[in-house]
C-alpha cells in the first residue's frame, strides 16, 4: 500500500536487501512489516571503522572547496529525488507529508550551507608579543565521526553532520536508529551516486552505515579511532553513551531531549501564539526534541487561551500521514503509546485535568497507534512535567508574575528550546538575556520547534550541550592547531623567560 520497495528500488536500495535478516521493519502507519533487515554483526564495527579511518587519511588531503563539490553533488542529489526520500521517511517514522519532505529540503540546505564553508574555514592570525614572530591558527579534519541518530529525524540529522564533517575532511560512519534503518540506507544510496558522480579521488569509505542496535553505537563510542561521537537521541543514552567516549578522551556532541516551554505574556498576540503553540506541541505528533511540552500563561489571559487552544486541539485531523489534510501522524510504536497514557494517568494522579490522549483509529489499524492530542491543565510544575515524554502532551499551568514564569521555564533538567509570546520589548529582553532562558534556543514570538540550518542547533544541561547545524557548529568537527613561526636571527622566550646557554 505504501509502495515502499518501489520508493527504495527508485532511490538505489536493492530489494534483495530486504528481507531474510533479523531487523524487522514496521511503518508506524498501519504496523506493517516493511523488511528484514540483515543487522551488522558487532565484531564487524572495528574492521568497518578501519575502513573509515583510511578514508580520513585519503580525504584530509584533498583541499576543503574539492571536497564541498562532494556535498554539492549529494546536494544535487538530495534534490532530484526530495519527493521519493520525503515519502520513505512518512513511511518509516510516520510524519505527515510536508514535514517528510521538509526534512530532505533540510538536508538540501545543509549541503548549502557546507559548500559555502568548505572554503570559509577560516583560522585566525594571531599578534605575537616576540619581535619577527607571527602566529597564527588553523583547523585540520579531525578524523572519523560516529553519527548515531534517533528515530524521529530519521535523515536531516545524518546530514547535519555529514555535511559538515565532509567539507571538514572527515568521514562519517552512521548507526540509526534501529526503526528507521530504511530512510539510512536510501540516503547512503544517494550519497553513492554522488560519489560516483564526484571521481576517483574520493576513498569509497566516507560514509558507511552500521545497522542494529546501541550495541553497535557502544562499539563506535569505545573505539579510539572514532574521532568524534555525534549522538542524537534520549538523555538516557547520552548519560550511557558520554562517560565511554570521555575515557578515552574522544569528543562527543550530544543532541539529546528537550522539554520546552512557552510562556505567554498579557500583551501576546493570541492569534499567533495558539498557532505557534499547536505546531510546537502537536506538530510532529509531539515526537521532535523542540516540541513545546509546557505552556505557561498569564492569569489574565488564561481562560481564553486554554479556551482558543482546546478548540484547534479537538479539530486537529488526526490519521494517515500520507493523506494531504491529516496534521497529526501516528505515534512511532506501542511502547510509545503506554508511555503516554503512564504520564496523562500520573497526571491525573496529580491534579491535573486532561483533555484528550485517548486512542483513535484502533479499528482500522489494530496494530498502529494514533492518539488524540492531550491538553492538561496542570496546578504545578510537578515531577511528572518536569521530565520529557515523548508524546502529544501540553501541560498548561498559570503565573502571575514573569520573574515567576521565568523561574518555572528554566525549573526542569533540560535545556534545549523555549520561546515567549509578548509584546512588551522589555520582557521580550529579559527573556532573552544573561538572566533569561537558559536554554540553547530562545526565541520571541514564534514557537521553540521548527529551527532553521543558519543557527548553531542544540541545548544545555540534559539536552546535551552539544551545537551542530549552522554557525560555526563546523569547529566540532576539525582540530585547532596553534603555530608560531620565528622568521628573527633571535630566539627570544616569552614572557621575557632568560634561559641563556
Ligand atoms: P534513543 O535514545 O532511544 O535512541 C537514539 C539512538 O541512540 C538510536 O540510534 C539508538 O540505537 C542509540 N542508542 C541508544 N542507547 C544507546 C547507548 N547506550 N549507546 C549507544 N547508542 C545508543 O532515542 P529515540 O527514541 O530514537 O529518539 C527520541 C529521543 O531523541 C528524545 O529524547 C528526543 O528528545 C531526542 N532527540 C533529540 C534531538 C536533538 O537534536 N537534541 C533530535 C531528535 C531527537
Amino acid at each position: 500500500m505504501h509502495h515502499a520497495h518501489q520508493l527504495l528500488d527508485t532511490l538505489g536500495v536493492s530489494a534483495a536487501h530486504l528481507q531474510g535478516g533479523s531487523l524487522g521493519v514496521r511503518s508506524p502507519i498501519d504496523g506493517a512489516r516493511l523488511a528484514n533487515l540483515s543487522p551488522t554483526p558487532v565484531a564487524a564495527v572495528a574492521d568497518r571503522v578501519g575502513g573509515s579511518h583510511a578514508a580520513f587519511l585519503a580525504w584530509r588531503q584533498v583541499p576543503a572547496p574539492r571536497r564541498g563539490e562532494l556535498v554539492r553533488l549529494l546536494g544535487e542529489e538530495l534534490r532530484r529525488h526530495k519527493a521519493e526520500l520525503g515519502r520513505l521517511v512518512s513511511i518509516e517514522a510516520g510524519k505527515i507529508a510536508s514535514e517528510g519532505e521538509g526534512e530532505v529540503q533540510e538536508m538540501i540546505d545543509i549541503c548549502d550551507f557546507a559548500v559555502g564553508l568548505s572554503r570559509q574555514l577560516h583560522g585566525l592570525t594571531i599578534a605575537s608579543e616576540r619581535p619577527g614572530h607571527r602566529m597564527m591558527e588553523q583547523w585540520h579534519p579531525l578524523g572519523v565521526v560516529g553519527v548515531i541518530t534517533a528515530f524521529n529525524f530519521p535523515v536531516a540529522v545524518w546530514a547535519w553532520n555529514a555535511a559538515l564533517a565532509l567539507v571538514c575532511g572527515d568521514p562519517v560512519i552512521w548507526k540509526p536508529s534501529e526503526k528507521t534503518p530504511l530512510t539510512a540506507l536510501a540516503t547512503q544510496a544517494l550519497f553513492e551516486r554522488a560519489l560516483q558522480r564526484y571521481g576517483p579521488d574520493a576513498p569509497p569509505a566516507l560514509s558507511q552505515v552500521l545497522l542494529g542496535g546501541a550495541e553497535l553505537g557502544q562499539a563506535l563510542a569505545d573505539d579510539r579511532r572514532v574521532a568524534l561521537v555525534s549522538a542524537t537521541g534520549s538523555t538516557a543514552m547520552g548519560r550511557a553513551l558520554g562517560p565511554r567516549v570521555a575515557a578515552r578522551f574522544g569528543r562527543c556532541l550530544l543532541e539529546l531531549g528537550g522539554n520546552n516551554a512557552i510562556i505567554v505574556a498579557p500583551s501576546a498576540d493570541l492569534e499567533l501564539a495558539v498557532r505557534g503553540i499547536v505546531f510546537g506541541a502537536y506538530g510532529t505528533a509531539g515526537q521532535r526534541c523542540t516540541t513545546t511540552r509546557r505552556l505557561l500563561v498569564h492569569d489574565s489571559i488564561y481562560p481564553e487561551l486554554v479556551t482558543r487552544l482546546d478548540r484547534v486541539r479537538a479539530g486537529l485531523q488526526v490519521g494517515n500521514p500520507l493523506e494531504s489534510t491529516t496534521l497529526v501522524g501516528p505515534l512511532i510504536d506501542q511502547a510509545a503509546f503506554d508511555r503516554m497514557q503512564q504520564a496523562l494517568a500520573r497526571a491525573r494522579d496529580e491534579g491535573g485535568h486532561v483533555t484528550g490522549g485517548e486512542r483513535v483509529l484502533a479499528e482500522q489499524h489494530p496494530e498502529a497507534w494514533y492518539v488524540r492530542p492531550a491538553l492538561v491543565e496542570m496546578p504545578r510544575q510537578s515531577p511528572l512535567v518536569r521530565e520529557e515524554t515523548f508524546a502529544p502532551i501540553l501541560y498548561v499551568m498559570r503565573y502571575h508574575r514573569f520573574e515567576e514564569a521565568l523561574a518555572l521555564q528554566n525549573d526542569v533538567p533540560h535545556g534545549l528550546s523555549s520561546a515567549i509570546f509578548t509584546n512588551d520589548l522589555r520582557e521580550a529582553e529579559r527573556f532573552l538575556s544573561a538572566a533569561g532562558s537558559d536554554c540553547g534556543i530562545a526565541n520571541v514570538n514564534i514557537g521553540t520547534s521548527g529551527a532553521e540550518i543558519g543557527g548553531a542547533f542544540g541545548g544545555d544541561k540534559d539536552s546535551g550541550g552539544g551545537r551542530e547545524s549552522g554557525s560555526d557548529a563546523w569547529r566540532a568537527y576539525m582540530r585547532r592547531v596553534t603555530n608560531t613561526v620565528n622568521y628573527s636571527g633571535a630566539l627570544p622566550l616569552a614572557q621575557g623567560v632568560k634561559f641563556d646557554v
